[in-house]
């Protein structure tokens, strides 16, 4: 057996690289000490016991609560050749007698169980196996204090007091310090070390939006996805109606979409899952029950169509999209309703004062205006030290101006109605609106009638909010949401106390933004060659339906697109592919080299696009010149490429190549004979000063940058 956790890294699970905090875990595991793991959702979790798994000889028993996940891992482990099984109230009397036969044989590897069969079995045919480690998966739900709490969790401290020599695993994505201490005394951890990792998900972006009237909503939401077809991706509701509706419309509109939610029969939610697992279904429509149980790396994006309860809960989420590391996109809707609804909830429930301060640190983050992954994180204490550049407000920083005027006009029109009335009939009345409930209140009478017609009904919104979390105005959610000044509103309405707005980001600058292209790392997707990456994902769904495991414990997508970069046809080249491991190899490696060659071969003729072969030496850092001579082209083709690639929108410094003086000269010969692409004519015009490559690089700067 192989000892070395990095070769077993590469040869069995075919990665290159452990990511942060993994490798310290296995080797204080390998050491035989207790070890305490957070990780965000997707961050790597697993791979922290299944190495040591692989080196001990024995077996390592897996607890874990969520039995449609225990399934999707044994499934992925046996996929790379490892012997796994699991063991809860899903499998047959039949087969229980089959796993406990294979683990008393000490043929099993790692055993998943539920914590009920583990504290069922605990004393019977468990005892008698040669245990090495013991990994329990979504600890945080031993905490009385967690959303999750399970009582079976807390008998595991019998079990860990039964095993003293074994080393113990806890792992969970959610906990905070209170929490993590209860954990460790609930387990019984013994001397454990604490492992955060980041909790960082750099490949989403966040996006939110406020206060979208639920049309309006609908139909971005229709845009939204239309943008993404063939990806996956989970809209989240807030009620069951809600999913019903959402995936009616969307069904109508002609995407592949079911709802998800509890009012359904187990059942029906089995196969609606699966079918989401397996690619037949893109979108599921969802209350927050749903993907607790799944494991599935290519969720491309994740909507929000309300306002979660909390940031644990909304972070959790979102964090179901791109586990697989590539980009993906989180949105989020929210307005007052959901937070009034919410609060009112909180009201009945169990620790109530902690779910209200959930609740306003959740709507906070909603309505901030600054970076908004610096927010998030500071919460799970976490911090920052640069903005991210991956979410709303920083593609789109809010500019501010004085709003003191603006906010004395909706502090007096507060006032003027007497703190009695709520957001909307404000905005009515300070836009002069002549509607019924004005009419009848004879609001129109009042000296702040008509005084803000000049900003829309959104804008106002969008200013009253602001000033609601500066704190000028209250918001009495007791009494229908009435708005009310605050002391600081007062000297404000004074005139003692300037104040400071942003300005409201229009639709069409999200939009605008919506094109540059966003930070991608790895996989470049402009390289990705589209037909072969489809081909790619054909067979992969071949496979999968001939082997009824989900599509992407064949391969995942991230795999499949660096196939469709790297062109593997050799099994050397084939197993450096990023999750291609011996097994997998072995199993399936030559079907997807087969695609690949035929596709080389079809594509014969054009091979590579010489320009994209210059990219490539352009990448490894050679000049220009040495471009040239490295492909024995003239130096005037490869300024040709560089510029083209660049008007791609490549990365491609060209400024690098030619000076701003020359640029300036060649975009008045440029506009002088007519802005035609031809380079003779401003050749000429420049008296044969400038180079023809100068003069092409040079038009691709002008052109790019106006
Ligand atoms: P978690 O349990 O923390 O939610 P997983 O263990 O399911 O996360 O890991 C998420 C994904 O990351 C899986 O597809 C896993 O194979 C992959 N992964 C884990 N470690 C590495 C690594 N070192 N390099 C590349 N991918 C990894
Ligand atoms: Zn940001």
């Amino acid at each position: 057996m192989n000892h070395n956790p990095q070769s077993i890294l590469k040869t069995t699970f075919g990665y290159n690289n452990f990511r942060p905090l993994q490798e310290d875990i296995i080797d204080r595991t390998l050491e035989g000490k207790d070890s305490f793991v957070l990780m965000p959702t997707g961050g790597g979790k697993s791979m922290c016991f299944q190495i040591p798994a692989l080196i001990f000889e024995g077996i390592t028993i897996v607890v874990s609560p969520l039995i449609s996940l225990m399934k999707d891992q044994v499934q992925a482990l046996r996929g790379n050749g490892i012997k796994a099984d699991f063991f809860n109230s899903s499998i047959s009397l039949e087969e229980e007698n089959e796993v406990i036969d294979r683990a008393m044989k000490g043929e099993i590897q790692l055993l998943y169980l539920s914590p009920e069969k583990l504290i069922s079995v605990s004393s019977t045919w468990l005892k008698k196996l040669n245990i090495k480690l013991v990994a329990i998966d979504e600890a945080h739900c031993v905490s009385m204090w967690g959303h999750d709490f399970r009582p079976e969790y807390t008998q595991l401290k019998v079990f860990r007091n039964s095993l003293p020599e074994v080393p113990f695993m806890a792992l969970t994505a959610t906990a905070d310090k209170s929490a993590r201490k209860d954990i460790e005394e609930q387990l019984g951890l013994r001397n454990s070390k604490l492992f955060i990792s980041s909790f960082d998900r750099e490949n989403l972006s966040i996006e939110v939006k406020g206060m979208v009237p639920k049309k309006k909503k609908l139909s971005e939401i229709s845009r939204f996805v239309e943008q993404k077809r063939g990806e996956s991706g989970i809209v989240y509701c807030l009620s069951r109606k809600n999913t019903e509706e959402v995936a009616a419309y969307l069904n109508e509109e002609g995407y592949s979409v079911e709802f998800y939610h509890a009012g359904m029969n187990p059942e029906e939610r089995e196969r609606v899952q699966t079918e989401f697992i397996n690619d037949d279904t893109k979108i599921i429509v969802a209350t927050i029950a749903f993907g607790m149980g799944i494991d599935k790396s290519n969720v491309r994006w994740v909507i929000h169509y309300n306002l979660p309860k909390n940031l644990e809960g909304y972070y959790q989420e979102i964090g179901r999209a791109g586990r697989d590391g590539l980009p993906s996109e989180t949105l989020l809707y929210y307005n007052m309703r959901d937070f009034v609804l919410y609060s009112q909830f909180a009201e009945d429930g169990a620790n109530s004062a902690m779910q209200k301060e959930k609740l306003s640190r959740m709507l906070q983050f909603a309505e901030a205006k600054s970076c908004r992954r610096k927010i998030l994180l500071s919460y799970f204490g976490e911090h920052l030290a640069e903005n991210c550049g991956n979410c709303d407000v920083c593609e789109n920083p809010p500019k501010d101006f004085d709003g003191t005027i603006l906010a004395q006009k909706s502090l007096s029109g507060i006032a003027r109605m007497g703190e009695k009335e709520g957001i909307t009939i404000l905005i009515n009345v300070l836009r002069g609106s002549n509607n019924a409930e004005v009419h009848e209140k004879k609001y129109f009478q009042l000296k702040t009638y008509g005084v803000g017609k000049d900003v829309s009904f959104f804008d106002w919104r969008d200013y009253i909010v602001q000033l609601a979390n500066q704190g000028l105005i209250e918001i009495m959610y007791a009494e229908g949401s009435a708005l009310k000044i605050t002391r600081m509103g007062w000297k404000v309405l004074k005139g003692e106390k300037k104040v400071k707005l942003t300005y409201p980001v229009t639709a069409e600058e999200k939009e605008k933004r919506k094109k540059k292209p966003k930070v991608v790392r790895m996989v470049d997707d402009g390289e990705v060659n589209q037909d072969l990456f489809s081909e790619l994902k054909k067979l992969r769904y071949s496979i999968s339906r001939e082997e009824n495991v989900p599509a992407y414990i064949i391969f995942s997508d991230k795999s499949l697109k660096q196939m469709a970069v790297d062109l593997p046809v050799t099994e050397n080249q084939f197993l450096a592919i990023s999750g291609v491991g011996m097994n997998k190899m072995e199993q399936f490696g030559e079907e997807f080299m087969e695609v690949i060659k035929k596709f080389k071969d079809v594509a014969k003729p054009v091979k590579i696009p010489t320009t994209l072969e210059t990219f490539n030496c352009y990448k490894e850092g050679l000049s220009p010149q040495e471009i040239a001579e490295k492909r024995n082209l003239q130096i005037t083709t490869i300024y040709s490429h560089l510029s083209q690639l660049y008007s791609e929108g490549k990365e491609v410094e060209l400024e690098k190549f030619v000076e701003p003086k020359t640029v300036d000269k060649v975009r008045v010969a440029f506009n002088e004979t007519g802005r035609e692409i031809a380079l003779k004519p401003i050749y000429e015009k420049l008296n044969e000063e400038v180079s023809y490559g100068e003069i092409r690089l040079s038009i691709a700067l002008i052109l790019k940058n106006e």
